[in-house]
């Protein structure tokens, strides 16, 4: 089985799509040497387009607010205990102009579906910092919205968005989402934000509950068909006020096996090694990193905020996580042999 394990790596690294019945094996029947081979072949791959450069991007949580009830994440409607904010304009370009002073030159708006900032007030907010820092790129993640208003946010001037399509199988999906939410509508947002002109980003939790190896193979099918300019991938992980408050953890190892598998499928795909893997292991971010990803999204939300906007439980969000360590950061990198460079970080076409 070893063998065609290998087979399988082999033949995705020279063509980049299987079926998904062969996705399927390669995640049922991996083992620690076919993960081994395979992450040798992912950092190979990505250091062939990207080198050793490893892109930062300054994470921005804009709001706690979510109107929302996704089961599995901490900012849900229903949790009562969350604790709600919502960051001004203001202290959102007071964010940029740190991160800008820090080296950042992406900045990534991310957020709950809060009503309470409005759509002008987001284009006001991409406006200013696309005035103020001409040079930067900013991305946006709040989620699903309509055509028109994914258009306004763009003609302000963010470039780049971030829908996690959470998972291909529409099932699946039914068991992680209250009845109101719609598969059909996230997905079909992912291919709006592709006509509007957007560079997207879409991305699912490794292990969440109720995933099957067929799951996380029609995520891979996925990925493959739409093409995505980023993938954001992550262990999903339980938040004690959420409904799957007893569901495990997914696993680091299993997360960083689909990170290579990623790395090969779309060669040129911007794969950050999530906070979610850094909270989940120590070495989480290098060892993603090592298996293929490209990118690190340092937290630069203001310090009086980053503990409400827990989607998990001890989600890292000091120490290293922390856009102000990013000296740290850059000396862990370092020491296995990557370099974290300041720029946009574009997809390499
Ligand atoms: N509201 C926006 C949206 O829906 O895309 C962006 C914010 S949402 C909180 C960002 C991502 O966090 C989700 O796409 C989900 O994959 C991830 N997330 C939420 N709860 C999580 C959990 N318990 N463990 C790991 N990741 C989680």
């Amino acid at each position: 089985m070893e063998r065609k394990v290998k087979e399988l790596i082999d033949r995705l690294e020279k063509n980049h799509t299987l079926d998904t019945a062969e996705y399927a094996v390669l995640i049922r029947e991996r083992t620690p040497e076919t993960a081994g081979y395979l992450a040798r072949k992912a950092d190979a791959l990505r250091r062939s387009i990207y080198g050793n450069s490893i892109y930062i991007r300054g994470l921005i949580e804009i709001s706690s607010c979510c109107k929302n009830n996704c089961l599995y994440c901490g900012i849900r409607r229903g949790n009562r205990e969350c604790e709600r904010y919502r960051l001004t304009p203001e202290q959102i370009l007071e964010c940029c102009a740190q991160g800008y002073a820090l080296g950042f030159r992406t900045f990534v708006l991310q957020g709950g579906e809060d009503p309470g900032f409005s759509d002008e007030l987001v284009c006001q907010t991409v406006r200013a910092i696309r005035n103020r820092f001409p040079d930067c790129a900013v991305t946006l993640s709040l989620g699903e919205k309509s055509p028109k208003i994914y258009r306004l946010y763009h003609e302000a001037g963010a470039e780049r968005y971030l829908l996690r399509h959470e998972t291909a199988d529409p099932v699946h999906y039914r068991k992680l989402h209250p009845r109101e939410m719609s598969w059909a509508h996230r997905m079909d947002c992912l291919h709006v934000l592709r006509k509007t002109g957007f560079q997207v980003g879409c991305g699912f939790m490794v292990g969440s509950p109720f995933q099957t190896a067929e799951c996380l193979a029609a995520d891979l099918k996925f990925l493959e068909e739409f093409q995505p300019e980023m993938c954001g991938i992550g262990p999903f992980i339980p938040h004690h006020g959420t409904p799957f408050r007893e569901y495990p953890a997914g696993t680091p190892e299993l997360t960083v096996y689909l990170l290579s598998l990623i790395r090969l499928i779309l060669p040129g795909v911007l794969l950050p090694a999530t906070t979610a893997l850094g909270t989940i292991a120590p070495d989480g971010r290098e060892q993603g990193i090592l298996a293929g990803a490209n990118v690190i999204m340092p937290n630069l939300s203001p310090a009086s905020v980053r503990k409400k906007y827990e989607l998990y439980d001890n989600k890292l969000c000091t120490g290293d996580e922390s856009a102000q360590n990013c000296a740290s950061l850059r000396r862990r990198m370092e020491k296995i042999g990557y370099e974290i460079v300041t720029g946009r970080g574009d997809p390499a076409v």
